[in-house]
């Protein structure tokens, strides 16, 4: 006999006919549910374009979903492992189920034989590892508080779930005990279960065919209703994620302004198809709210709630703002790491700057982030200096400038802050320094130089962005520039990801790259600072552009806080945040500096003007030294050793 289980064991035409029915039902129920939420996400604005579709979704199904990318880099606590003994145990019976469905329904039969014994051992085993998570699961939902959604739902989906996959072993049992074959220990669980039950009658395994069954039917009736929908939608939306970089912003053409009237997101419809199906792909994990800085430090910025509201706002047609707070939007620092990780690849940045986009241009903006953008406008600079105060850092200093008609390879980039903040100066001349002593070919534009405009565009303020991007694109071209070289982050990543929609064709390094590549290449000595030295990874630079081990190559020794490299925690200054009053105990800077210190460190290294300053802001500690690196490079090569009691500041 060649083993093999029969289909429909003891079943007669009529029930098999009863059971398509209501599978069909059942499934047409699911249909009806779903259909009603594309014809909502059809209301958005057309996807943008995703060049090498066929890749680019093999790619993103092959991290985010098989591999599950995101969740297994969640901390431990936060349920990872259960989440990957579910997806896997329920990827595994699904596989399972298709494979029964083709050899059921299809001409080729292959359900016999070693496949078979195979198949029975493999999926017996696999619809533990769900069975595990499932069981787990429960107890979490019944015994853990937030950042975990809590709804008498989800504890139900989960027992549902644990009652089809019990059941299913049950069946087998059933079966095993009712029509015993001699290779039925290879349904090792079911073998096993059946030995310890009582006979099963023809009758009572039918009746346990058809618990199954209605057990189906339900699971696939309520899926689009709960956040469970999330095993579907996820692979849509990890599929085929908007490709611009995370740091990013979608770049709003005029033509499109002409044509609806408005500027950014009112509604929900102004969204993307692909943000609006986002929204349901929201398994409500909490890892995203885990994360934030506002967050974690009492404010009332959710990016969880965020993402809630925007999608009952879809659902309900009210206006994006108030249903998700002004309040909260204003607080986002746009430091990405909700993005980061969010297993679905739910792009908050996106959902909140594009409603900043809309009240910035109802005026709904006021106080000193409308002053910043007023400054941006009027005097080029987001901190409102004068155009000659650009070339300040430069006193006492030959520093090569564009006009001086000579040949470069790099234009260093200073930046606002790099220009007139004195901490940001001394970073500025740091590297400058460092940049002659190693013999790089530069040029400054000092008074030509303008705001990058990432500030305006971050707040919401589109298309003064624009215009910086357009005028300092002018004067790229006038001097040929092809490389840069910055030491702002924020500078870094709008010039690397921002301005080839103006038609920059640029190679963008953050200086703490292009110090690595010199001291790799020996033109450079690498600091060993004689002080406890911490590094703090600055958002821009290792969790947006993914540069992790540049500043590491740079100072020697250094230690590492609690949340490094892609996991670093905002200083609080992105997103226009800088420009915005808050009280001490409301500042992520100083959250950010109770983890420094807690290293034992006496010395902060820094790579961005701007971590720098919220940092500064965030302690009261003299004896704590804030650098940055290219200063701890400075030092290091210049020819009289350093003072260990340097005052930099
Ligand atoms: S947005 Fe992403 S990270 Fe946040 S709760 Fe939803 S699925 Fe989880
Ligand atoms: S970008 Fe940062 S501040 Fe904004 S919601 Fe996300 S985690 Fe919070």
């Amino acid at each position: 006999m060649t083993p093999t289980r029969e289909e429909f064991l003891h079943f007669s035409t009529g029930e098999k006919a009863l059971f398509y029915v209501l599978i069909a039902l059942s499934l047409a129920v699911m249909a009806a549910q779903i259909r009603s939420r594309i014809q909502l996400w059809k209301t958005g604005r057309p996807l943008e374009p995703i060049p090498n579709t066929i890749r680019h979704w093999v790619g993103n199904l092959s991290r985010y979903v098989l591999g599950q990318k995101s969740v297994r880099a969640s901390r431990p606590r936060s349920g990872a492992p259960m989440h990957l003994l579910i997806f896997y145990g329920f990827l595994a019976l699904t596989i399972a189920t298709t494979l029964l469905a083709i050899n059921t329904y299809s001409p080729v039969k292959f359900h016999q034989g070693n496949y078979y014994l195979l198949f029975e051992f493999t999926f017996d085993t696999l619809g533990l590892l769900l069975l595990g998570g499932l069981g787990w699961a429960i107890i979490r939902q019944a015994t853990t508080k937030a950042p975990i959604a809590k709804h008498w739902s989800d504890l139900g989906i989960l027992v549902l779930l644990l009652l089809i996959t019990f059941n299913g072993y049950l069946l087998e049992a059933g079966r095993i005990a009712n029509n015993p074959q001699p290779w039925d220990s290879w349904s090792w669980v079911g073998y096993a279960m059946a030995k310890l039950l009582p006979a099963v009658s023809e009758p009572g395994y039918k009746a346990l065919w058809w618990f199954h069954i209605v057990l189906v039917m339900a699971f696939f009736a309520v899926i689009p209703q709960l956040r469970i929908r999330h095993i579907l939608l996820a692979i849509a939306t990890t599929a085929q994620p908007p490709e611009r970089p995370m740091g990013a912003l979608r770049t709003i053409p005029m033509e499109e302004v002409e044509q609806t009237e408005q500027v950014g997101s009112k509604f929900a419809k102004d969204y993307s198809r692909w943000h609006l199906m986002s929204l349901d792909a929201c398994m409500e994990c909490g890892r995203c709210t885990e994360v934030c800085p506002a967050w974690n430090v009492g404010k009332v910025l959710n990016p969880k709630q965020v993402v809630q509201d925007a999608r009952a706002a879809m659902a309900s047609g009210e206006a994006l703002a108030p249903r998700i707070t002004e309040e909260a939007l204003w607080q986002c620092t746009t430091c990405n790491a909700c993005q980061e990780a969010c297993p679905v690849l739910i792009r908050h940045v996106d959902l909140i700057t594009d409603v900043r986009r809309n009240l910035v241009s109802e005026g709904e903006l006021s106080g000193s982030a409308a002053v910043m953008l007023r400054q941006t406008a009027s005097t080029k600079s987001a901190w409102g200096s004068p155009t000659r105060e650009r070339e300040k850092w430069m006193e006492g200093r030959e520093i090569p400038l564009c006009r001086d008609g000579q040949p470069f390879e790099f234009l260093f980039w200073v930046g606002c802050a790099g220009a007139t903040d004195p901490a940001g100066m001394k970073t500025t001349q740091a590297v400058a320094d460092l940049l002659k002593k190693a013999g790089v070919s530069f040029a400054c534009l000092g008074q030509e130089e303008a705001c990058t405009g990432d500030p305006a565009r971050r707040v919401g303020e589109e298309f003064l962005f624009q215009d910086r991007a357009t005028e300092n694109q002018s004067v790229f071209e006038r001097y040929g520039v092809k490389k840069i070289v910055t030491a702002c982050p924020h500078c870094f990543n709008s010039l690397k990801n921002e301005y080839g929609d103006f038609g920059a064709k640029l190679e963008v390094y953050h200086h703490t790259q292009l110090l690595q590549t010199l001291v790799s290449k020996g033109q450079l000595l690498a600091a060993k600072p004689d002080r406890r030295t911490v590094l703090h990874d600055p958002c821009y630079l290792t969790r947006v552009n993914g540069e992790v081990a540049a500043p590491r190559a740079l100072v020697e020794g250094m230690v590492e806080p609690e949340f490094a490299g892609a996991k670093t925690r905002c200083c609080g200054a992105g997103g226009g945040r800088m420009w915005m009053d808050e009280p001490p105990e409301h500042r992520p800077a100083t959250a950010r500096m109770d983890q420094l210190r807690a290293t034992g460190a006496t010395q902060i290294a820094v790579a961005c003007p701007f971590c720098r300053i919220m940092l500064d802001t965030g302690h009261q500690d003299d004896s704590i030294r804030l650098v940055d690196l290219a200063q701890l490079m400075q030092e290091a090569n210049s020819d009289s050793a350093p003072s260990a009691n340097m005052e930099v500041s």
